[in-house]
């Protein structure tokens, strides 16, 4: 299974903010979205930021509660891991354990944002891929029999 399959399932839809929003802003809409990381962006397309619910908290720990007057681009982390559609599960599992990030953006061959993979998608699109080995070979068992 890869990437593109997950976007088949989840839509190619990402939750984005601005450099210069507030680090307020961002909560709202981490909590509006329902999500918990969001690229940055100018334009919906060129990805220049991530900036995650871990991201928020560190501010808030280091500034305490003028952190959420920061702007976005204080806070983000800029040097982004991206994947790309025809990467596979497993290449996220590997990735996201490495670096220790829950959240992908899909990138084309220009850069340009196609999609987020989380870890939460990562998780369902195993559960599924087991799903359909377990179901193929307990049908092969049985034709055996
Ligand atoms: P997360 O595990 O996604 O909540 O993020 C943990 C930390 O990694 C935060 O500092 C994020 O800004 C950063 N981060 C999350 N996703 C990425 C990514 N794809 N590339 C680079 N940094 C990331």
């Amino acid at each position: 299974m890869n990437v593109r399959s997950i976007l088949e399932q989840k839509g190619s839809d990402v939750a984005t903010v601005g450099v210069d929003d507030t680090v307020a802003q961002a909560s709202a809409q981490l909590r509006d979205r329902g999500v918990g990381a969001l690229v940055v962006t100018p334009d919906g397309a060129r990805i220049v930021g991530i900036v995650s619910e871990r991201d928020i908290v560190r501010a808030v720990a280091s500034h305490g509660a003028s952190a959420l007057g920061r702007s976005v681009g204080s806070v983000m982390t800029s040097e982004v891991v991206t994947c790309g559609t025809a990467d596979t599960v497993e290449h996220l599992m590997t990735l996201m354990t490495e670096r220790r990030i829950r959240h992908v953006p899909v990138a084309d061959a220009d850069g340009r944002l196609g999609g987020i993979v989380s870890i939460g998608d990562v998780v369902n699109a195993r559960v599924r891929e087991l799903h359909l080995e377990n179901q193929a070979l307990t049908e092969y068992i049985h034709q055996g029999r």
